[in-house]
């Protein structure tokens, strides 16, 4: 097993990668890059027959990736071995492994190939979003003061980028965040959409003056359009949202259109499963009316739609195949292509984490990305976290920027019923804080875990 690749090793492969093929092969035609999947795909197999978990499933160079089971978290944790490729060499391979930050970490093993592939997607990205190399960045992640006096904020030189702890949101250093924001003017925002959005929406409610960077750029998150709203609002410039999960099987990403979501397709499948297609165990998953319903602002159902898995196949990892992997995502297909011209697919959006899928005693599904549309539409509500405590019961935590009258958490709890289902009960606690995880993200929805 090799020790990671040094940054500037990796930063020097993806620049490659992105100028010799990644940069020209997004404007390919749509045919032209599902060719060059099904090419990698067939290598992949090939691979993959000589793996113990899929040579046991009779998965050969000639499978239907269709027939290939949906392959869980779970049993990657449970059988690590059964998924190596014992003719890999081993130079070039690193182990990963998941935050862990709402479970147990997971342990995978990625090629230096993966990471140039990688890099190669960021760098695309970041050029979407008009980024030139030497910009200066703010970054709401990755900083954590290690002791009680260490600085509230950070700036690393050699990246040119300024970050805020995403721990310490507190009023009082938000004001502090939005002078040494100004002070630093930088080109390029970064990090989880909750912090940025924290930052946003108090300089806006205590009416204060905040530079305005070119581009916002989030990630790790699932970003709501009202986060967007009040972010592009407040620091006055387009946000450009990026999907991944850690185990990099397929990421996806917003070109300037900022619509739909490009799949990173040169080296990894995307496919979209209705939940209610796929295995998860549990009574409700009987009832397939896993519909989304989509209310207009007159609260009359629009538009239904439902809800997907999605599930990705990685074609550039040879060491550690993962074949139609459930990447722990909900998403939606998009209605019509990107009018950018770039032949990369594209879905419609993301609606979060399948755990954080609320699933009734009557088998209603109601993604996270709901709750947000619900809460932030409210201006008394600075923070909310939605915890099921029993199949028809939750418990919604909120911290409003001043005490809500009954009338108002009346209406709120009408809301609710209008999509848990009237069965299940509703209970409010008014709390001062919601804290981040060790992680730093926030968990907006905790579902019920035996389902
Ligand atoms: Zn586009």
């Amino acid at each position: 097993m090799s020790k990671q690749p040094h940054v500037l090793h990796r930063y020097a492969r993806g620049y490659w990668l992105y100028g010799s093929r990644l940069r020209a092969s997004q404007w390919k035609s749509a045919d032209e890059i599902l060719a060059d999947q099904r090419r990698k795909l067939r290598a992949l197999l090939q691979v993959a027959a000589c793996v113990p978990y899929y040579r046991a499933l009779g998965v050969g160079p000639d499978s239907e990736l269709k027939d290939i089971p949906i392959l869980h978290k779970e049993t990657v944790r449970a059988h690590l071995d059964q998924f190596r490729n014992p003719h890999h060499p081993r130079s070039g391979v690193f182990e990963d492994h998941t935050s862990g930050s709402t479970g147990k970490p997971l342990r995978f093993l990625l090629t230096a190939d993966q990471k140039a592939y990688e890099m190669a997607y960021s760098i695309r990205f970041w050029r979407w979003a008009g980024y030139r190399t030497g910009d200066r960045i703010a970054a709401f992640r990755s900083y954590i003061p290690a002791a009680r006096h260490d600085p509230l904020w950070k700036l690393d030189r050699h990246t040119q980028t300024l970050f805020f702890s995403v721990y310490d949101m507190t009023p009082a250093n938000l004001r502090r965040y939005v002078e040494q924001f100004n002070r630093y003017r930088p080109q390029f925002v970064r990090g989880y959409p909750s912090s940025i959005f924290i930052f946003a929406q108090f300089a806006a409610a205590e009416g204060l003056a905040v530079h305005t960077p070119r581009a916002v750029l989030t990630s790790s998150e699932t970003l709501s359009s009202e986060m967007r709203a009040v972010i592009e609002r407040t620091l006055q410039c387009p946000v450009f949202d990026w999907w991944g999960t850690n185990e990099r099987v397929v990421t996806a990403c917003q070109c300037e259109q900022r619509g739909a979501y490009h799949v990173n397709a040169e080296g990894g499948i995307l496919e979209l499963v209705p939940v209610a297609d796929t295995e998860r165990g549990g009574a409700c998953m009987k009832h397939r009316d896993d519909v989304l319903m989509e209310e207009s602002a007159s609260h009359r159902p629009a538009v239904t739609s439902t809800v997907y898995r999605m599930i990705g196949t990685g074609l550039i990892n040879h060491a550690m195949p993962l074949i139609r992997y459930d990447l722990g995502d909900l998403a939606l297909p998009a209605a019509k292509p990107c009018p950018c011209g770039r032949g990369l697919p594209v879905i419609g959006g993301i609606l979060g984490r399948s755990d954080d899928l609320i699933v009734t005693g009557e088998g209603k599904f109601i993604p996270p990305v709901r709750f947000y549309t619900l809460f932030e539409t409210h201006g008394q509500i600075r923070q909310f976290q939605v915890v099921q405590t029993a199949p028809n019961a939750v418990t919604v935590r909120l911290v409003p920027t001043r005490e809500l009258t009954d009338v108002e958490l009346t209406g709120l709890r009408q809301k609710l019923h209008r999509f848990l289902g009237e069965t299940v009960a509703v209970e409010f606690a008014i709390v001062d804080e919601i804290k981040p995880e060790p992680s730093g993200k926030v968990r907006t929805v905790i579902a019920h875990a035996p389902r």
